[in-house]
């Protein structure tokens, strides 16, 4: 082979890793990107994409000579293949009914990769963590979602703590995002009436893993400005930018899919968002099938299944009817209805002319299947929609629960990962799900478990101080405060870590109530504790913004300088480096307004400590054993004694119960106790919270029989 044609063959290889993202969870692939262009991969935001576009073939071939990459780079390649072209997987054994057609899943955010921003939150990453996991089991299922040019924004804080929002514009070919193409070949548009004119679509792919990932842009000819911007950011604008994107994220994509010649089996709207989609597949069946819209909509429900996430009545999307009206009058037509028949299908009380169309009442009357997203969050939407189904008593509502998981080799460090190889059985990557894949756990020395929770720690430590210091440099602080930054945090100390949306109701500040306490805690002459944060505010939420900024202040407070850090622009990678590093993750909500959360299961998989409310997840996840308790899940009706009792309750969990515990040594050092918790927490919790689990139970409760509808009817 000429030397032109090995340099070309390594370009293609790394091409080849770069263009699906299944790189993200491939564990080696990462870090090779890293070590070619340590500089260019954190300039980038960990693209792979920037990483060869700043390497020519030369340079690249040098580097990949000199850090003895080759070897590396043929096993990934050889394992992608493996990967890809694997029949054995759980889905063509147990689901084989989806290759034929597949669910398609619905979500208005995707929380792939932090180089992708067109996440938020909890929600996106939820997603992101769904269509890895339907890859991972080889599930049939195609993922729709929109795409965020600008994405959501980057937080950077100014010197006295306020958030900075910053947008990065998104340039779609240059991240390896491909337009989208029909059985024909040709690139697939869609376009959406409204009552005034159409909203235009191209639709990009993204491969992730087996599964492939549709996304619209709006930002096409002929549409005008304004919605060439329309799908720009994710969560920016008015009610009518949002009802607009919730058209072309529901009524455009049900029919990208079908352009691009899907004939999906299940629709799945994850959170209301999407709830269009099942009044477009219900137009579509009346259109071709000649059915009644009551006929219409009995077949599309029993084919649509609808994840909600929002346990507070204000917090799911409406729209007044004007608006409502205005993007919905082409559907209203074809479905034969009146503007009241229209309406009334979003509206609590299907006869108040006043009511708002809401988003989730709306899914609800689509969909045959509704779950919550964790036991509570399932009771608690029970009795949230009651009145919907009037004949029924509050327990008989039908809704119920598939708790939330998260996607383990995306947030189990590469180092855990490892270790767990050499200690659980062979296959235990491909049985996640599986209660007996994680018994062995017990038997880990705890030497070993010890040393491996140290190494984690020690870089989180070492990347948080860096971080910091820069991030003080950067705002123009004093160079006291940056030398402290360069030594905050203490890998033999107790680490407690918080990072998450600073909604309100989260309570980022809970721990700063009684800061003479919190200083006694950090500074206990036996038992010390240091405190990492991180967390965006919504850039319209100003009481958000001011939590933030509280937690800053904090941070600067003498007392608590180098103790109490906060990280800028939570994001899957600060995520990543916390929920690995950290031993204990705080989460202090007010019950019940934590659907789920899932930031806590992934400290699970690291061998941290979750120290919780008992709400969402955690309200089934803990035994007394496995974690700390905040509380005993009391809720009060004034939110300020809620406040205060969950208060006293957080303080006295920290001093009284999670510092000794990791604090009490025996003759080697080793906090016997602590290390048992780790083991109880990952042999109780890693099976069950983990989104292979949540497939599965999706598969199986959900997408089988609701799929089995069309099989039925085939074989009449
Ligand atoms: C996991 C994750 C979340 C969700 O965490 P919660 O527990 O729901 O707060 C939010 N943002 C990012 C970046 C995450 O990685």
């Amino acid at each position: 082979m000429s030397r032109t044609e090995g340099r070309t063959a390594l370009r293609q290889q790394l091409e080849g890793l770069a263009e699906n993202l299944h790189w993200v969870w491939a564990w080696r692939v990462p870090a090779i990107f890293r070590t070619l262009d340590a500089e260019g991969w954190e300039l980038s935001g960990h693209d792979p994409h920037a990483v060869l576009r700043s390497l020519d073939d030369a340079a690249l071939e040098q580097k990949v000579g000199r850090a003895s990459l080759r070897s590396d780079i043929e096993a990934a390649v050889r394992e992608r293949e493996a990967y890809m072209e694997t029949q054995d997987t759980w889905g063509a054994h147990y689901a084989g009914l989806l290759h034929r057609a597949p669910v398609a899943y619905f979500s208005a955010e995707f929380g792939l990769h932090e180089s992708l921003a067109i996440y938020s939150g909890g929600l996106g990453v939820l997603s992101g963590d769904h269509l890895k996991s339907a890859s991972d089991l080889g599930l049939g299922l195609v993922g729709v979602g929109l795409l965020y040019r600008d994405g959501y924004f980057q937080q950077s804080l100014d010197a006295t703590g306020r958030q900075k929002d910053t947008y990065a514009h998104l340039v779609p070919a240059s991240r390896g995002l491909r337009p989208a193409t029909g059985p024909d070949g040709a690139p697939v548009r869609v376009a959406v009436e409204t009552q005034h004119g159409a909203i235009h679509a191209q639709v990009w792919e993204v491969r992730v893993g087996r599964i492939r990932l549709f996304l619209l842009d709006t930002d096409v000819e002929p549409n005008d400005d304004a919605d060439r911007s329309l799908t720009w950011r994710l969560y920016g604008g008015d009610r009518r930018t949002r009802i607009r994107q919730e058209l072309v994220l529901g009524v455009g994509g049900h029919r990208a899919l079908r352009a691009l010649g899907f004939e999906p089996s299940v629709l799945h709207l994850n959170e209301g968002h999407s709830a269009f989609a099942a009044l477009e597949a219900t137009a579509v069946r009346m259109e071709r099938e000649g059915l009644s819209f009551e006929e219409a909509a009995f077949e599309t429900a029993s084919r649509c299944v609808f994840t909600t996430h929002t346990p507070v009545p204000a917090g799911h999307d409406r729209f007044d009817a004007g608006l409502a009206l205005e993007h919905l009058a082409p559907l209203r037509d074809r479905l034969h209805l009146d503007d009241y028949g229209l309406l009334g299908l979003g509206r609590h009380h299907p006869d108040d002319p006043n009511e708002e169309l809401n988003m989730t009442v709306l899914a609800l009357r689509m969909a045959q299947r509704v779950n919550g997203v964790s036991y509570l969050h399932g009771r608690t939407s029970r009795a949230m929609f009651r009145h919907l189904y009037p004949d029924r008593r509050a327990h008989a509502v039908p809704i119920g629960h598939v708790t939330n998981g998260v996607h383990v080799p995306t947030w189990m460090a590469p180092r855990m990962r490892r270790f767990l190889n050499e200690r659980l059985a062979p296959d235990w990557f491909r049985r996640l799900g599986h209660r007996e894949t994680w018994i062995p756990v017990r038997d880990i020395p705890d030497e070993d478990l010890w040393k491996i929770r140290g190494a984690l720690k020690r870089s989180l430590v070492r990347v948080a101080r860096v971080r910091a210091a820069a991030e003080a440099s950067k705002r123009g602080e004093p160079p006291e405060i940056v030398e402290a930054m360069r030594n905050a945090l203490d890998e033999d100390v107790l680490t407690i870590g918080f990072a998450r949306r600073f909604a309100t109701y989260k309570r980022a500040a809970l721990v700063f109530q009684d800061l003479s306490w919190l200083q006694e805690l950090v500074d206990h002459p036996e038992r010390p504790v240091r405190f990492v944060f991180a967390g965006k505010a919504h850039p319209a939420d100003e009481n958000g913004k001011r939590l933030v900024q509280r937690v800053f202040e904090a941070s600067r407070d003498p007392r608590f300088l180098g103790k109490v850090v906060f990280l800028e622009n939570y994001d899957m990678a600060v995520g990543r480096l916390m929920v690995q590093g950290v031993d204990v993750w705080l989460n202090n909500p007010r019950r019940p307004m934590e659907a789920s959360g899932t930031s806590g299961q992934k400290v699970v998989l690291n061998g941290g400590l979750n120290c919780s409310v008992l709400d969402g997840w955690w309200a089934e996840g803990y035994d007394g054993l496995n974690g700390f308790a905040i509380g005993s899940g009391e809720v009060h009706r004034d939110p300020q004694l809620q406040d205060a009792r969950d208060a006293d309750a957080l303080r006295s969990v920290l001093e009284g119960e999670v510092a000794p515990d990791y604090y009490t040594r025996d003759g080697y050092g080793l906090p016997r106790e602590w290390l048992q918790r780790i083991k109880r927490s990952m042999t109780t919790l890693a099976w069950r919270f983990n989104t292979d689990r949540m497939l599965m139970d999706y598969a199986e409760r959900f997408y089988l029989p609701a799929a089995g509808v069309q099989l039925a009817e085939a074989r009449q």
